[in-house]
């Protein structure tokens, strides 16, 4: 699995815990909080920590988040957040993914251009909901430690194409085990090899969590 390079711009809970399960990962991490209390708790786990202001342009585009594959704004306040994703905007990053504390803030920062957007404390209880009310395969499996089933968007690529042709199973050491189209009630379990992806389908995969966490991270 290649090592993918990632920005995490507050490091407050969220961002904290992002950076260090990014960087447990093995993941490149570059983070960045204006609390020198925030970058030292950090420090010693991601590859790179810094003291700074990230409402400052000069600083993104120096630390090169422009360049990485994704950069996370995790800033509290949503001022502060349209900032500093209007000048990652500006400097071309690739990926931005913008943190929101509620739907209001999360309209804000789509139509500046963050690449998506998350309200997480929303989408952890939707998560956490479904997985209640659904049954989990896990319940049922006894899988091996590091072991995973898990849900996921299918990255962009993934669209238009049969699961034959993705030959996920070569390529990131993965099943799909079902899907299920957006509306469906119900999972398709054990997809045909010429099943064609949609861009709303969820995919549910099985696999060791280094494989899934790499695909995941191309969505
Ligand atoms: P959480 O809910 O994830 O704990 P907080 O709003 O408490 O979010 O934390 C956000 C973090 O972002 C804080 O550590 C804060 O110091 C940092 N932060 C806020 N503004 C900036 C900024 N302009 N540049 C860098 N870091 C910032």
């Amino acid at each position: 699995m290649a090592k993918k390079q990632f920005g995490i711009i507050g490091l407050g809970r969220f961002g904290s815990y992002l950076a260090r399960t990014l960087a447990e990962q093995g993941q490149e991490v570059v983070a960045v909080d204006r609390s020198e209390k925030a970058v030292e708790e950090i420090s010693s786990v991601v590859s790179q920590a810094v003291v700074a202001d990230a409402t400052r342009k000069e600083t993104l585009e120096h630390l090169g988040f422009d360049k990485m594959d994704t950069v996370v704004v995790a800033i509290g306040s949503l001022a502060q957040s349209v900032l500093v994703t209007l000048f990652l905007k500006e400097l071309g990053a690739r990926n931005i993914i913008a943190k929101a504390l509620n739907e209001e803030g999360a309209k804000i920062l789509s139509l500046i251009g963050a690449h998506r957007v998350i309200i997480p404390e929303r989408d952890s209880a939707i998560r956490l909901a479904r997985s209640l009310v659904m049954p989990n395969f896990l319940d049922f499996l006894p899988l091996l430690p590091d072991f995973y089933i898990t849900e996921v968007k299918p990255p962009p690529e993934f669209v238009g194409k049969s699961l034959k042709e993705l030959d996920l199973r070569r390529k990131y050491r993965v099943y799909v085990i079902g899907v299920k189209r957006a509306f469906a009630d119900q999972i398709q379990l054990l997809p045909p090899a010429d099943y064609v992806i949609e861009r709303d389908d969820i995919l549910y995969l099985v696999g060791h969590q280094k494989d899934l966490a790499a695909l995941a991270l191309e969505g």
